[in-house]
């Protein structure tokens, strides 16, 4: 396994080592791995008597499912690339993403063929859908069609170098993008054979665990668990979608050892009812990132849970995490390295850039660039956006702004495109919501730039109070003062029901941007 170039062929080995271990578990069911290859065997045959070839796209819009990851397999053993679709999106937003992968072939989950159909118009060449349960709706029932193919492997040389997946960005900074990733890219990320060496302890792959696929397939976070797990040869539980009493019945039923979950979902199993009653003794980790995530929350989510906690940094563009915060610098009592995101992971290079691509000196902000073999290849269809993201020597601009300490850790500052200029200052919204954050009557703050004629921008903070409690924009402004620096407070409050996020909880500063700068122009941008 260690030789292997391909995802393809580490499933292959699995399923020859330990045949009836299982991959996946959904609803009471297992799949083991001996079934993964043979059934990925029977949908790569059926994919090509479709006429899908190397290269060629095909999608998946649906919730969580095992089946979703047998065909991602499927269709890499005859080297086409699995491109999976938020399920979330309106209507022309899936045909977009249909449209722009050029799919010919797309399997929808129970609940989406109403929804590929309305899509389905703006995506000409797609020309066949297949349901992955029979609803009446689709002509195609996936197991039936899959069954009526052999299962041998369809043979094809595949290496490091081909194209796996195709995955969309989260979309919170505009339109979502293709970012292509190859066997060489997954493996690299999701390695568990050590062929690098240097694994941290939490990476280290343990006979017997079992995992909690909880998080999104169409994010980088719920796919790459997936293939984390099948490349560990490991059992990971699926959850269609994520829903907090579910979670915690699985942690308890299945003795969960390890879980993905970004801070929205922590926060929401943290207030559940339940979570005061459930056993957390098995859970090693609790993996987590995506998105900035509260010290406030961070420190009850230690107390709660009891287990390891890694902090993850990573985007798309580079499958998943590339930088982590080990458990040893997660103190409930507070450590310095806690408000970082940590140190990269082996064979990651991170560097700190000014505007004009130099690297800054240690704790100088600037935008985050990093190179690896987890860097995506590019992004589909789109030479313009690879060439303005990776350069010729394989940096990656993350379009995040952050430091590195002296001892080489790495502290997020929000999205460059995020940043406050306030007066020729940048302020960093992230510092400012921590800030109004620790507020006792906040439950839930993001902060941005406004117009303003004197200062070109000032801040703002739009702010959710908690459920019974009032609070008053001085009261909230005299709070900041006594935390950061005066020209970082907020100038204004506007006092919301709830943020608007997308599905991975990350907050779209920019829809609550845009009423205050209707045709005018952003300096950052
Ligand atoms: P788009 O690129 O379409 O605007 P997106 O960047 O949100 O969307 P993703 O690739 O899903 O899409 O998210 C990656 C981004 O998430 C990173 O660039 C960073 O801004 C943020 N992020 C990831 N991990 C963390 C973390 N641990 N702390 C803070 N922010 C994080
Ligand atoms: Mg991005």
């Amino acid at each position: 396994i260690a030789e292997a170039e391909t995802v393809t062929e580490v499933v292959r080995l699995h399923a020859i080592n330990t045949p009836d271990t299982a991959a996946f578990t959904f609803e009471d069911q297992e799949i083991t791995f001996a079934e993964l290859d043979a059934g990925s065997n029977r949908a790569a045959q059926g994919l090509m008597s479709l006429g899908v070839q190397r290269g060629d796209r095909i999608a998946y819009l649906g919730k969580n499912h095992p089946l979703y990851f047998e065909i991602l397999i499927g269709a890499a053993k005859i080297g086409a690339v699995m491109t999976p679709v938020n399920w979330r999106l309106a209507a022309p937003e899936v045909a977009y993403i249909l449209d722009n992968c050029g799919a010919q072939v797309a399997f929808v989950g129970a609940g989406f063929a109403e929804m590929m159909e309305k899509a389905r118009p703006d995506a000409p060449r797609l020309s066949h859908v297949i349901g992955l349960e029979a609803t009446g709706e689709t002509a195609t029932d996936y197991c039936e069609w899959r069954d009526s193919f052999p299962a041998d492997n369809p043979g094809v040389h595949l290496g490091a170098g081909d194209d796996l997946l195709q995955l969309y960005t989260s979309g919170t900074t505009g339109r979502p993008k293709g970012a292509v990733m190859t066997h060489g890219s997954i493996l690299s990320s999701r390695d568990s054979t050590g062929r690098d060496g240097g694994l941290r302890p939490w990476q280290e792959p343990v006979e017997g665990d079992v995992t909690l696929l909880a998080m999104p397939c169409f994010h980088i976070s719920g796919t790459g668990t997936g293939i984390g797990t099948m490349v560990a040869g490991t059992n990971a539980i699926v959850l269609p979608e994520y829903d907090p009493t579910q979670a915690l019945d699985l942690i308890e039923n299945y003795n969960i050892s390890k879980i993905f979950l970004v801070p929205a979902a922590i926060q929401i199993m943290l207030n559940h009812p339940r979570v005061a009653e459930v056993d957390f003794s098995r859970l090693k980790f609790i993996t987590y990132g995506a998105s900035p995530i509260p010290l406030e929350l961070m420190k009850a989510a230690m107390e709660r849970f009891g287990c390891g906690f890694v902090q993850m940094y990573g985007m798309t563009e580079t499958s998943g995490t590339i930088v982590a915060l080990d458990p040893e610098d997660h103190r409930p009592e507070g450590s310095p390295k806690m408000r970082s995101v940590g140190t990269p992971l082996q064979g990651v290079e991170i560097k700190i850039i000014d505007d004009d691509g130099n690297t800054v000196a240690a704790n100088t902000v600037g935008e985050i660039a990093t190179r690896s073999s987890k860097n995506m290849s590019r992004y589909w269809n789109n030479p313009d956006a690879t060439a303005s993201t990776i350069d010729p020597e394989g940096w990656l601009r993350t379009g995040d702004a952050g430091y590195l300490d002296e001892d080489g850790y790495l502290y997020i500052h929000d999205r460059v495109k995020d940043m406050i200029i306030s007066g020729g200052e940048n302020i960093y919204p992230a510092e400012v919501e921590n800030a109004v954050y620790s507020h006792p009557k906040v439950a839930d703050v993001a902060v941005i730039g406004v117009p303003d004629e004197k200062w070109g921008e000032a801040v703002k903070a739009c702010v959710v109070v908690k459920d019974g409690e009032e609070v008053t924009e001085p009261e909230i402004i005299a709070h900041c003062r006594e935390h950061i620096a005066g020209y970082k407070c907020p100038k204004s409050i506007d006092f919301i029901e709830a943020l608007p996020r997308n599905p991975s909880g990350k907050v779209l500063r920019r829809e609550l941007r845009a009423p205050y700068w209707e045709g005018k122009e952003r300096a950052v941008n």
